[in-house]
């Protein structure tokens, strides 16, 4: 049986782990968490909706009903052309045929990031958001902030969609205090016109929301750093902030800067259709590690993520019985969401041919919340997956 090692057990790590196991490999997935961790319904952390349990199925439990080993280690780096990873404590690990590399992104670091929290970093963050909510909400008033940056390297390494949630989902919990009137509740993002990437009718649809709930806007303008007390613009304005969200755009992962591994300017790992890392015919790459081909609004996104995790055990299997339909991930981008508002969702999709985006009022929570019991119970082998997810 071929051996074949996945780097990071997050949602493209898992897939390509369950989906090798049926293709009967021996598998096995290093990770420095010993759970995935469901960034999409993290979005109700900050409100308490969900606890960090909630959001989060131990790798063990995947492992045992699907049969793969887990080590929990940190990969510190990667000699690609000798086929040796290198653990913390493990040490030099080469016990491999074909490797997959799953670890996800590492974020930018803006000036005075320590001030803020990201729903889309470490899971502790999201805790914390909901720390500083209740505290806020103790006190009776406040100012909230929450924006997102850009990366002029990697157009594809924005992650907009849960500034837009945290923010809507906020609005809610606060109006369900009945303490709205008393926050002042400000988005921000450099750019002009943020969320484009989900077409033009998604951007007037959040412009309308925003003004029928009474949140402020600051956009265009180039984030020089943050206080513990706000946000500076390059124009010289302060945004006063009690708690600032931000989420920083995305870039390649340290670790990956050494390894040999062909890398996009942005520090991604080049790939081809396949997820093939071009000039190393054993080594894979999948989910928002790679770095992604296609149209100028494309995104990182957990259902890309899935498709080229189960597109790489299809890859692999195909290549050992010497055959030659291989699976492209490519024809697959898109932007597919349910961007949930506390109380509704939009559903946004995006492809080469078409842009809609439905507001779904009430109905659209529960059915994102629907999503999350889904992805649990699906990748325990509980309920039959969906074709195509
Ligand atoms: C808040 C939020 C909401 C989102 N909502 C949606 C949505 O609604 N729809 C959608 O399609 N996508 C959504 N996304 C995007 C989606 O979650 C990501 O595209 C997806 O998680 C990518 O999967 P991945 O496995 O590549 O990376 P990750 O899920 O980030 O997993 C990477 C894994 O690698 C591990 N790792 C990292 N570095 C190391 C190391 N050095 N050593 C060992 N292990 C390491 C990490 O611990 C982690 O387990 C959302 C993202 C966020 C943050």
């Amino acid at each position: 049986m071929k051996k074949v090692t996945v780097l990071g057990g997050g949602i493209a790590g898992v897939e390509a782990a369950i989906h090798l196991r049926k293709k009967n490999f021996e598998v096995t997935v290093i990770s420095n968490r010993d759970y995935v961790y469901i960034y999409p319904i993290s979005i109700w952390v900050p409100t308490g909706e969900k606890t960090l349990q909630d959001v989060s199925v131990p790798l063990a439990k995947l492992a045992g009903k699907h049969g793969f080993r887990v080590i929990v280690d940190e990969v510190v780096s990667i000699r690609a052309a000798e086929g040796t990873v290198v653990l913390k404590t493990w040490g030099d690990y080469r016990e491999f045929d074909y490797l997959v590399v799953a670890l996800g992104a590492s974020k930018l670091k803006p000036q005075g990031a320590a001030h803020t929290l990201s729903i889309c970093g470490e899971p502790g963050e999201a805790a914390m958001l909901h720390e500083r909510l209740e505290t806020l909400v103790q006190r009776g008033q406040g100012q909230i902030a929450i924006g997102f940056g850009g990366n002029p390297q990697d157009q594809s390494a924005v992650r907009g969609g849960p500034a837009f949630e945290v923010m809507f989902n906020i609005d809610h919990f606060l109006r369900r205090r009945r303490l709205r009137q008393s926050f002042d509740l400000t988005f921000f993002a450099p750019m002009e016109s943020p969320g484009a990437r989900m077409g033009t009718k998604a951007v007037k649809k959040m412009g309308q929301m925003f003004e029928t709930l009474g949140i402020s806007t600051r956009f265009g303008r180039k984030i020089v750093r943050f206080e513990p007390d706000g946000v500076v613009f390059e124009d010289g304005s302060v945004l006063a902030s009690d708690l600032t969200m931000f989420i920083p755009a995305g870039a390649g992962q340290k670790v990956l800067r050494d390894s040999g591994l062909p890398l996009s300017t942005a520090g991604f790992i080049e790939i081809d259709d396949y997820c093939q890392v071009p000039g190393f015919d054993h080594i894979y790459a999948i989910g928002d590690s790679a770095a992604m081909r296609g149209p100028e609004w494309k995104a990182k996104q957990g259902h890309l993520a899935e498709v080229m995790a189960r597109n790489v055990a299809h890859n692999i299997a195909v290549r050992e019985s010497g055959g030659q339909n291989f699976l492209g991930y490519e024809e697959h981008v898109g932007i597919l969401c349910v961007m949930d508002s506390g109380n509704g969702a939009a559903y946004v999709e995006r492809d080469a041919r078409h842009e809609k985006m439905i507001l779904m009022p009430f109905f659209g929570h529960w059915l994102k919340k629907s999503w999350g019991v889904y992805y649990k119970l699906s990748k325990m082998d509980k309920i039959p997956r969906l074709p195509g997810m």
